[in-house]
């Protein structure tokens, strides 16, 4: 109880190190990913503006984000986004505590899906609220 005040660290020191890292890492390979759609998307679109196409080097991910977010690839994203709100947790202690229930995720629900948000039953109440909503208990239309 005494840790309460000090905000819920779910996860040892050691596991966050290690999905810390597989974080940086699937993020790495999503930027690399999203960033050669990026080369495809302005080679498309500016075509005309040859000798003016921005430095890739020189981008940042906002930039990335806004570039893509035109082009179909809407998937990649949300995981990017994902994955950078998952860096913000890891920064402010509260990764690997669920967002809706304030449970622990659970290091095993981590290590599959870096950038979960919920426990396994608050996803699983999530999806059936949200893509069933004819389900949905106790609405009023
Ligand atoms: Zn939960």
């Amino acid at each position: 109880m005494l840790l309460a005040s000090f905000g819920r660290m779910a996860l040892t020191e050691k596991q966050t190190q290690e999905l810390h890292k597989a974080i940086e890492q699937r993020r790495a390979t999503l930027l690399a990913e999203l960033r050669e759609d990026a080369e495809r998307v302005r080679n498309g679109r500016f075509r005309d503006l040859a000798g003016s196409a921005p430095d890739p080097g020189d981008e940042s991910v906002a930039t990335l984000i806004g570039d893509l977010a035109h082009a179909d690839m809407g998937r990649d994203l949300d995981e990017l986004r994902g994955l950078e709100a998952a860096r913000t947790r890891l920064a402010d202690g509260s990764y690997g505590v669920c967002i809706a229930c304030g449970g622990d995720i659970g290091v095993e629900r981590l290590r599959a899906n870096p950038s979960a948000v919920r426990c396994i039953d608050c996803q699983t109440m999530y999806e059936k609220t949200h893509l069933s909503p004819s389900s949905t208990p106790g609405s009023s239309l």
